[in-house]
């Protein structure tokens, strides 16, 4: 990083024509950049990807809605069947646990654990 001689505000890349410069955005003054300096005024670019945290969510409700889902040693609140399917899924807010939900194989029950 490189500061202003004249005011000492932050120099940032600009593009000058084909040239690449380092400009002051507080007084206007411009400086060329030396060679062999490119990469390190390139790394700046890049950097604008944010990963996608919902994307987790999305997965995990695409599986609750798979009919063959894994079976679990349940038992049903309603007709008291031992078999139940489960399933998992991430709540929207992301820094909840994990919430599991079952589905009674017998009478589609459902319910979630607590
Ligand atoms: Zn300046
Ligand atoms: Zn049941």
């Amino acid at each position: 990083m490189e500061f202003c001689p004249k005011c000492s505000s932050m120099l940032t890349p600009q593009k000058d024509g084909d040239k690449k410069i380092l400009a002051c955005q507080n007084c206007g003054y411009t400086k060329k950049l030396p060679k062999g300096s490119k990469n390190t005024y390139r790394i700046v670019d890049k950097i604008s990807h944010v990963p996608e945290k919902e994307e987790v969510v999305v997965i995990d409700e695409k599986l609750s809605k798979q009919r063959t889902m894994p079976t679990a040693r349940q038992i049903c609140p309603k007709c008291g069947n031992k078999e139940a399917y489960y399933w998992q899924v991430q709540t929207r807010s992301g820094d909840e646990a994990m919430t599991t939900f079952y589905r009674c194989v017998k009478c589609s029950q459902t319910w979630r654990e607590y």
